[in-house]
């Protein structure tokens, strides 16, 4: 990293607890530096409780903005000025910017998902009707992205079926009627693959270390079905490659966090980042 640090430097950062390895840090600054601007990401661990004193520091302090993640991504909105429409609907925030000692908080994780979705199956939501797997944070994000972009239908599975009704009912009641929750029962997963378009495993089966455990029973997939896993490491979860071997597009959870970085980087400085840069820095520090 070869930034120049001085008092103009603007500041981001990670607030999380713990933090361990994480891709943010060398995929913001990669960005910053390729681009020139006078700015740097750091991470720094900060508990759900110290969460209001931090973001009224970061307000007196030279910061525009940072990244929220396990657990702070609730309990940030109670400290913040002011939350776009689509976070308030997911329930979450994952991002937020300081402008003129005020904050504002967004959630990426749905509109960085359908970037990557777009890009990589070629086509919309509009429309489709999915199957989301998983009812927890990263699936209140697509589900909600989903169905602000056209969706017909969300079928939710989860295994803890009372986490896939009250989200069903937030989108129902807040938005449209046109989500469904599910139990993982065969047979209803089975007759709900019958009009599915598109399936998103957001749950963290397959994700290291175990990375032979598979989210879905394949055999009830299609051709015609676009795969997509939220999981970013591995890159080729199980379900991708069994995916890949019927035939099915697929989207990866890599591209989906380098798009929810890009998404971030233009709510803090307007700009486009450098996408390229960005990926090759994220699958770089993965292959590490
Ligand atoms: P979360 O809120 O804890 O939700 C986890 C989900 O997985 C829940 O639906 C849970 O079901 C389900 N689950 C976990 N273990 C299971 C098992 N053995 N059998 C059946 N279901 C199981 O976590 P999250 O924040 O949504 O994260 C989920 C995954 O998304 C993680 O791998 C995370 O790294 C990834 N993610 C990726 C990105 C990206 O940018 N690519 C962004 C955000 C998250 P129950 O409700 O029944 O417990």
């Amino acid at each position: 990293m070869n930034i120049e640090i001085n008092v103009k430097t603007v500041l981001y950062a990670l607030l999380g607890c713990p933090l361990g390895h994480s891709l943010s840090v060398h995929m913001y600054n990669a960005a910053f530096e390729h681009m020139g601007l006078n700015k740097i990401y750091f991470l720094t661990e900060v508990k759900p409780e110290d969460l209001g004193v931090a973001i009224e520091g970061m307000k007196k302090l030279h910061f525009g903005g940072g990244n929220v993640t396990i657990p702070n991504k609730v309990e940030i909105m109670k400290y913040l000025d002011e939350i776009s429409e689509e976070a308030r609907l997911i329930g979450a925030v994952n991002v937020f910017k300081i402008e003129n000692g005020k904050s504002k908080g967004s959630n990426t994780d749905g509109s960085g998902f359908f970037r990557s979705f777009e890009k990589d199956a070629g086509t919309t939501a509009d429309g489709k009707v999915f199957f989301v797997n998983g009812a927890g944070g990263a699936s209140r994000a697509v589900t909600v992205e989903a169905v602000l972009r056209g969706a017909q239908k969300v079928y939710i599975c989860n295994r803890t079926v009372a986490k896939a009704e009250a989200l069903a009912n937030d989108i129902n009641t807040k938005i449209r009627p046109c989500a469904i929750p599910l139990p993982r029962e065969r047979e209803k997963i089975a007759a709900a693959m019958e009009d599915t378009d598109v399936v998103i495993n957001t749950t963290s089966i397959g994700m290291y270390p175990r990375v032979d455990d598979l989210s879905l029973d394949v055999s009830l997939l299609n051709p015609n079905i676009i795969v997509c896993d939220v999981i970013y490491n591995p890159e080729r979860t199980k379900l991708i490659q069994e995916a890949e071997k019927l035939g099915c597009k697929t989207v990866t959870g890599v591209n989906m966090f380098i798009c929810q970085g890009v998404e971030s980087f233009k709510i803090w400085t307007d700009m486009d980042p450098p996408i390229d840069i960005m990926g090759n820095v994220v699958r770089a520090a993965l292959a590490k």
